[in-house]
């Protein structure tokens, strides 16, 4: 059985050494010239930056690809569990740590609000059955069939799916400061927390169930792991050419060619890149896609965009946790904003990262290494970023010198930024979105990108935009509907 997998990111990793674990002749081809997708690493002058994933949660689906070959995963990664999760920051500057100490959460929770503590305790009672379903029922299950997805109707509605996460929140938890922590999660798979079904409330309680971890010397050497293992087990990677075609005879795939025009004849090709932009750029759209199909791809709504800088401080800003996040002022209005006006709004919220803190081989010594993101309206907003880059850069860094680092600007010794632009042309995702289609329960399951194509025969789909979902718990879980589907 050959399979040719397009796209390295972590679904098509995941998926690659499944299928070569069942014995099928794997071939992984890569646009770039290195592995990883939205991970990606870029090193610069002793800096090194992970392009996109920071937060490890649930470690068992990484060390569980290791173990598919009987390897320990210890001899490819070290992931380390971190003690704070995530430093909140509020516009009043107050702050909250959030982390797996329960204790430690209920004493900050009763000095912010005291009524709210019981709410927050039948809050994470109610996530943990989210996640009973949610996760460990339904996420590595195939929805091709209308009928799988009617059998979950009556339970998903039954865990209040019909409402918002930022809502499901605010039913258990009166004020406004808490409302925000316990329900920021859909950010994190690229949904508005106002919008996003409250289902997303299960990241909740997986990250309380398995805690949130650091791969040291970043996460780019989890995908260095990877990439050593599968050349161990003898996966054949091709990189720094791009998939321009999927050939097929009639509705049957039969291969690939890449823009070298070579053929590459497969049994199945498994599509890591993005779901739309495949249908619409590497098959033939309109011939073969049903109007039904049209309809469903067409109504989509995509993930937000991001704007992402990266940096290096001359000092190290020791009193900067690992990760923090700053809700801005008017956190809704932005949020509504980037989803529904596309437009840009001064008044951001933003993820600093700062691997350094726990991991001082990032940096040169005595230096700093960070990237903050600001979520943005992905590309549908039809935003110039060769000229709004530059000024959310210099926005972004005064907000950072107001809120957490005194003289930030003078301290920078080197930097860059990528904006929806280069998820767009250099990720080939629709739109530049940050995570392909958004969370939303009318795109979730059945009614997301199918894992297997309601198209074409021997098509398959792993990564952000199928199901599960984004986020990396999310991509190596669809690799594994894969292997339950091949
Ligand atoms: C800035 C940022 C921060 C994030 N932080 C976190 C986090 O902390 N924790 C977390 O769990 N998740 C996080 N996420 C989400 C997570 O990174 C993604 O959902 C996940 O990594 C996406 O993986 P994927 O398998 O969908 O593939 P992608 O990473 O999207 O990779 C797809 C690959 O396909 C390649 N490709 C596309 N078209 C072609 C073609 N025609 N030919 C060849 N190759 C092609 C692309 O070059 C790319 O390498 C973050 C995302 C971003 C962007």
């Amino acid at each position: 059985m050959n399979s040719v997998v397009i796209g390295s990111g972590f679904g098509g990793i995941a998926a690659a050494l499944r299928l070569k674990a069942k014995g099928h002749k794997v071939t992984l081809v890569e646009k770039h010239p290195d592995l990883g997708g939205r991970a990606r690493v870029f090193k610069r002058n002793g800096f090194i930056y992970d392009g996109g994933p920071t937060v490890i949660t649930a470690p068992y689906l990484i060390n569980e690809l290791f173990e598919l070959f009987k390897k320990n995963p210890r001899d490819y990664i070290k992931l380390s569990p971190l003690k704070i999760w995530y430093q909140f920051v509020f516009e009043d500057n107050s702050r909250f740590n959030y982390s797996g100490d329960e204790t430690e959460m209920k004493k900050q929770i009763e000095e912010i609000s005291k009524e709210d503590v019981k709410g927050y305790e039948k809050l994470v009672n109610f996530t943990k059955k989210i996640f009973d379903k949610g996760f460990t029922e339904l996420a590595d299950v195939p929805f091709d069939k209308p009928l799988v997805m009617m059998q979950q109707l009556p339970a998903l509605l039954k865990l209040k799916s019909y409402k918002s996460v930022y809502s499901l929140v605010s039913s258990y938890v009166k004020n406004e400061k808490l409302r925000r922590v316990l329900s920021m999660h859909p950010l994190l798979v690229g949904g508005n927390p106002f919008t996003t079904t409250s289902i997303y409330g299960l990241i909740l309680y997986l990250e309380k169930k398995w805690g949130i971890h650091y791969s040291m010397g970043g996460t780019g050497n989890i995908i260095k792991g990877f990439e050593k293992l599968m050349s161990e087990v003898g996966i054949e990677t091709i990189k720094g050419h791009e998939v321009t075609k999927i050939i097929s005879n009639g509705k049957k795939v039969t291969g690939v060619q890449l823009n070298n025009q070579t053929k590459i004849e497969a049994n199945n090709v498994i599509c890591n890149a993005d779901p739309p932009a495949v249908y619409e750029k590497m098959l033939n759209e309109n011939k073969d896609n049903s109007l039904m199909f049209r309809w469903k791809k067409n109504r989509m709504e995509y993930s937000m965009g991001l704007f992402v800088y990266y940096f290096g401080t001359k000092k190290t800003y020791s009193e900067v946790e690992h990760h923090t996040i700053k809700f801005g002022n008017k956190y809704k209005e932005h949020l509504d904003d980037i989803f529904e006006n596309k437009k840009l709004n001064n008044d951001i919220s933003y993820y600093l990262h700062r691997p350094s803190a726990t991991d001082k081989s990032m940096a040169p010594n005595g230096q700093d290494c960070f990237y903050v993101l600001v979520p943005v309206p992905n590309n549908q907003s039809k935003i110039d970023w060769s000229v709004e880059g530059e000024k959310m850069k210099n926005l972004v860094i005064d907000k950072m010198e107001k809120d957490l680092m005194s003289n930030l600007r003078e301290n920078i010794v080197e930097d860059f930024y990528l904006t929806p632009d280069y998820f767009e042309k250099d990720l080939n995702t629709k739109y530049g979105s940050g995570f392909s289609i958004q969370p939303k329960f009318s795109q979730s399951a059945y009614f997301r990108f199918h894992n297997k194509s309601e198209i074409y025969d021997g098509l398959y789909f792993v990564g952000a935009g199928t199901h599960p979902g984004a986020g990396v718990p999310g991509v190596l879980s669809s690799a594994k509907v894969l292997d339950k589907i091949l």
